[in-house]
């Protein structure tokens, strides 16, 4: 399981800030994109590609019906709860208000390991600052100012030695010949509908993965000669999980089945086009790099007249990621089904592909040559070399000089000129590129 990380704290001392900071996608591009949104309180913080974790703002969490101490309380003890650690997030310019003090209690009682993070000591004395907190007995206190994002890679040192470590306990990622497959989506789209039909019909061999908690279930399937493993999700909770659909928990749940698949299956439900929620699942799987499925469930309740509208609709909302292969299926009715494995299995083949260093550079020599990039202020950028970097997703390091002008309409070009001359479908790709003679 992804290790969690809640963020607790009164209204103001910075938690959203923080939680930005640590969970903006470095791929900045992926969030530039007008079909994504971001989820405000859930997100997945990546010291590097090996090492995420979730990160949770209790503070957008919860509203204020009891008034402002009993909501941030609540809040500040649901997130204690969940998490595996707790940020205590304090203001060092204020010091320590009465709301801080009801909130450490709440988490003595929750007692689970909470770091105390000191925020906004820009242009203060941080001694002093500090100093302030002495009396709320933490032994290690981390400062910071999130809105410089100074003191982050300190915070994150402390942070992950505290985390559960990945795979301890787990046998999730031990099986190579396995395609790890999660479906995803907002509750109601189908996805315990889709699972329980695809089980149905392969009951014979398919088994629960022992070792997997009531919590996390994950099913391994064979199904027309490939191997497959069903990463949990709530579909996978069978009808259990009526009282357990808080939410907040599903999101987590989500969040880390992302994290541990390499193919994510997106359902949507074609009575309902693509919805806000949906757009941000959508997000958190191309953040993480994943092979990407659309499964558009719910097919058959439409009249010829609503197959063509949701036609248009899904082509428009989902033009940018054109790569993905979009499925048209019938949970209910077990029909597509073929053609979403299928899908699922090419997404898998071309995340996962291994390239060679002479092909991956001929095809830069290609590109360049078939169409250079343009002058920018008396300078071309030169494109010298590339190399295969890791894959799902696959990646390609750029080495060459002014890197940094290559527009984006030509970081474009590259991109689309290696995917279809390494047949990459159903996966995003990265280019890093690097600069250096
Ligand atoms: P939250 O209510 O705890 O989520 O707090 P926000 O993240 O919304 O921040 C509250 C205010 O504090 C905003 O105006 C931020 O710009 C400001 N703030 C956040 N971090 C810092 C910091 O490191 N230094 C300073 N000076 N201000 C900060
Ligand atoms: P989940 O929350 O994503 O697991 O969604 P469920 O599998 O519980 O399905 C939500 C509702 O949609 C249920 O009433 C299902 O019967 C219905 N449903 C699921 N798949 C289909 C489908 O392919 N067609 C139709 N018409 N209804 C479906």
């Amino acid at each position: 399981m992804l290790p969690t990380v809640a963020l607790v704290g009164r209204p103001n001392v910075g938690k959203s800030t923080l939680f930005n900071a640590l969970t903006r996608s470095r791929d900045a591009l992926v969030h530039d994109q007008p079909g994504v949104t971001r989820d405000r309180n859930y997100g997945v913080c990546r010291l590097d590609p090996e090492r995420p974790f979730v990160v949770i703002d209790t503070g957008g969490i919860a509203g204020n019906e009891e008034g402002l101490a009993g909501a941030t309380a609540r809040q500040a003890r649901a997130g204690a709860e969940e998490a595996d650690l707790v940020l205590f997030v304090v203001d060092g310019r204020e010091g320590p208000s009465a709301l801080d003090d009801e909130i450490l209690k709440w988490l003595r009682k929750a007692a689970r390991p909470t770091l105390l993070v000191v925020n906004k000591v820009d242009g203060i004395d941080t001694q002093t600052a500090l100093n302030e907190f002495a009396r709320y007995g933490f032994t290690e206190v981390v400062p910071i100012a999130a809105s410089h994002r100074s003191g982050i890679d300190e915070l994150l040192e402390d942070v992950w030695p505290r985390l559960p470590q990945a795979g301890q306990g787990e046998e999730l990622d031990q099986d190579p010949e396995r395609v790890r497959v999660a479906f995803v989506g907002r509750p109601n789209v189908g996805k315990s509908t889709l699972v329980n039909r695809i089980l149905g019909e392969e009951r014979m061999i398919a088994s629960d993965v022992p070792g997997t908690t009531r919590d996390s279930i994950s099913v391994d399937l064979d199904r027309d000669g490939r191997k497959y493993r069903l990463i949990d999700t709530a579909g996978l909770r069978r009808r259990a999980k009526v009282e357990e659909a808080i939410e907040k928990f599903s999101v987590v749940k989500t969040l880390q089945a992302i994290e541990q698949c390499q193919v994510a299956v997106l359902m949507l439900d074609a009575t309902e086009g693509v919805t806000d929620q949906d757009a941000t699942v959508l997000g958190a799987v191309l953040d993480a790099g994943r092979g990407l499925v659309i499964a558009i469930n719910k097919w058959d309740g439409l009249t010829t007249y609503q197959r063509e509208q949701a036609e248009a609709l899904l082509a428009r909302k989902l033009s940018f990621v054109e790569w993905a292969q979009e499925v048209r299926i019938s949970a209910l009715h077990g029909s597509g089904l073929r053609e979403l494995f299928r899908a699922i299995h090419r997404a898998h083949d071309s995340a996962t592909r291994v390239l060679g260093t002479s092909e991956v550079t001929k095809a830069l020599e290609a590109a360049y040559t078939a169409n250079p990039p343009p002058v920018v202020r008396g300078h071309v950028p030169k494109l010298r070399f590339a190399h295969p970097g890791p894959t799902n997703p696959p990646t390609f390091i750029v080495h060459g000089t002014r890197l940094k002008t290559l527009s984006e309409t030509y970081r474009r070009y590259l991109e689309n000129f290696f995917r279809k001359r390494f047949k990459l479908v159903g996966t995003p790709v990265r280019f890093v590129f690097k600069e250096g003679e």
